[in-house]
């Protein structure tokens, strides 16, 4: 499997931003092979995005997304709303959702079942607080939030790609040294073999938290750490692009 590389913009970019973005990215980006490439923006410039993306290398991901077909859920978004945009990949669980919104594993899975039901590849996150990491606890954590996240979907773990972001680490400048992400990146790889009982070889370990042009480099040498989920550093296309380019050295 190729790396994936993925940029989640959160909160930001109007349609027009976004637009301006992409026909730059597009251009620097046009002649990469073997890698897969996402961006993920907000629900209001995705169709916008799509089009422009249509004949490129670049892959659309949607930050967030409702289980249910349709019906009675004011402010959600459905799935097929999100494949009528031709959305490839959807980040959930992020640690925002969790933390901010209030987002339990339980309705994670249900999102995760939705994604994969309907053909969208979900891109799970987890990962530990602060205080969790430093009560020992970073392990017992994810794998909580795994083993509930994928519950049911034993024999498609393949289809689903996971992110490893410790919380502290995510937009606060401070990411994870290679050997702390290397050590949850390969526990989380045994723990995913073990729950597929070995048909895990589809599913990359993204890690997230604080990556950006100058620390890519040394992350991606990590062995278990297969792609990044990038927030900040992804908002500007140029150092994006860099990011892409130093995780295709290995
Ligand atoms: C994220 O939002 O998933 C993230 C990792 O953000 P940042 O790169 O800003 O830490």
């Amino acid at each position: 499997m190729a790396y994936l590389i993925a940029a989640n913009w959160k909160m930001n970019k109007t349609v027009a931003e976004s637009i301006d973005y992409i026909k730059t990215f597009k251009e620097l980006v046009r002649d990469l092979k073997d890698v897969d490439i996402m961006i993920a923006p907000s629900f209001t410039a995705l169709s916008s995005v799509s089009s422009l993306i249509s004949d490129t290398n670049i892959n659309l991901g949607a930050q967030n997304m409702f289980y249910a077909e349709k019906g009675a859920y004011t402010g959600e978004i459905s799935p097929i709303m999100l494949k009528e945009l031709n959305v490839k990949y959807v980040i959930l669980g992020h640690s925002e959702r969790r933390h901010i919104f209030g987002e339990k594993d339980e309705l994670i899975n249900k999102k995760v079942h939705a994604a994969i039901e309907f053909g969208l590849r979900p891109i799970l996150c987890v990962g530990e607080t602060l205080e969790e990491r430093e009560l020992g606890k970073t392990k017992s954590v994810v794998e909580r939030q795994i083993r509930s996240g994928i519950a049911g979907l034993e024999k498609e773990v393949s289809s689903i790609d996971i992110a490893y972001e410790p919380v502290w680490a995510i937009g606060t400048g401070v990411n994870a040294t290679v050997e702390q992400a290397q050590e949850v990146h390969q526990f989380i790889r045994n723990l995913i073999h073990d729950i597929s009982k070995g048909n895990d070889k589809g599913t990359r370990i993204l890690y997230g938290g604080s990556v950006n042009e100058k620390n890519a480099s040394e992350l991606i040498k990590a062995k278990d750490v297969e792609g990044f989920l990038v927030g900040t550093a992804s908002l500007d296309p140029k150092k994006f692009y860099e990011i892409i380019l130093k995780s295709m050295e290995v």
